[in-house]
């Protein structure tokens, strides 16, 4: 078991092949965040009988506000999905100043353990509020009822720790880092991965040590992370590509997969050991080819040409290897080459 101490943003955790049974008979007047597939699975083990569920259809800020104006009066709400739902009830839950619970029914991001709730304001993403899961319930039963690649997709955000890490320290050695550069935190983002790296059959087999080594890979780069305030060893560059295809594409991708075809092109563009990390994300069978996730290859080479561009404009996002990069069409094509379309 994990010692839960003050950095991180987890109140409580529970964990076990049954952990979330009963949980609706034990928190007051509650109403539920989910869609349609998750909540299947879940209500009858969950019990209780909630005084709403809500079934996410976007992440848009009208459409939640609308939503919450709407909700009956609750002690609690429950989050019962994957990222989307997740933050859907942090929303909810800072938002209306109740308690969050949070039922993560498959790993494929880290929304359950960060405060924040990525949500969408005229389909650019927004990080808003606070809320801290109390508690944070890992039912392995529930979420091993998920396709396994979407748990394993759950290490994209780890690994993405290769990448943002490198980026962080490139911005510092061109004097432009955001934040004070911390060799301590690039240290301890080391160490999970090194954790991670020891466990991909485990994680590849979603065994309960591989599950929970993805939860405590989150929980621990909360550690890093919430007490500096910022993500900057978590993310990086190649979430950056995701945010351009996301924008160009107008849809949604499992988050896990994009990031882990962020980090397969942009450890390449970093020079940053690409053939180690492609195959640690070969070990562990996380999907990244853009096959599978409808990327046509004329896309994802219009995304990459227009990478740097994307960045500029947008003085938010933190100082990478894109600001200083010269992608061309021959890089671009000799980079996608061994992806599947
Ligand atoms: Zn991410």
């Amino acid at each position: 078991m994990i010692h839960l101490d003050g950095e991180t943003n987890v109140k409580d955790l529970r964990t076990g092949a049954d952990a979330a049974r009963g949980l609706g008979k034990e928190i007051g007047k509650f109403c539920v965040m989910s869609m349609e597939i998750p909540w299947k699975v879940t209500r009858e083990k969950i019990g209780g009988s909630p005084e709403a569920v809500i079934m996410i259809e976007t992440m848009e800020e009208s459409w939640l506000d609308i939503m919450c104006d709407k909700l009956p009066d609750c002690d609690s709400v429950v989050g019962v999905g994957g990222g989307m739902a997740i933050d859907a009830a942090k929303y909810v839950s800072w938002k209306k100043g109740i308690r969050l619970i949070s039922v993560p029914t498959i790993l494929s991001v880290d929304a359950f353990t960060t405060p924040a709730a990525g949500i969408r304001r005229n389909h650019e993403v927004a990080y808003v509020g606070h809320a801290s899961p109390d508690p944070l319930v890992i039912d392995f039963g529930i979420i091993r009822s998920a396709p396994p690649e979407l748990n394993i997709a759950g290490i994209g955000d780890l690994l993405s720790m290769h990448t943002a890490s490198f980026d962080w320290n490139y911005a510092n050695s061109k004097g432009k880092s955001e934040y004070p550069f911390s060799e301590k935190a690039i240290g301890k983002a080391v160490d999970i991965l090194e954790i991670l790296y020891g466990l991909l059959p485990e994680i590849k087999n979603t065994t309960d040590k591989g599950l929970m080594a993805i939860v405590e890979g989150y929980i621990k780069l909360n550690t890093i992370c919430l007490p500096a305030g910022h993500f900057r060893v978590e993310e990086g560059s190649e979430h950056y590509l995701f945010y351009e295809l996301e924008e160009r594409l107008k849809r949604p991708f499992v988050h896990g997969y994009i990031v882990g075809l962020g980090i397969y092109l942009l450890s390449q563009l970093q020079g940053n050991r690409f053939d180690f990390i492609r195959q640690v994300m070969k070990d562990v069978a996380l999907p990244y080819d853009p096959k599978i996730m409808d990327i046509r290859r004329e896309d994802l080479i219009s995304s990459l040409l227009n990478l740097r561009s994307f960045v500029e404009c947008r003085p938010k996002l933190w100082y990478t290897v894109i600001n200083d990069s010269n992608i061309t069409r021959e890089w671009a094509e000799a980079a996608v080459e061994d992806l599947k379309f």
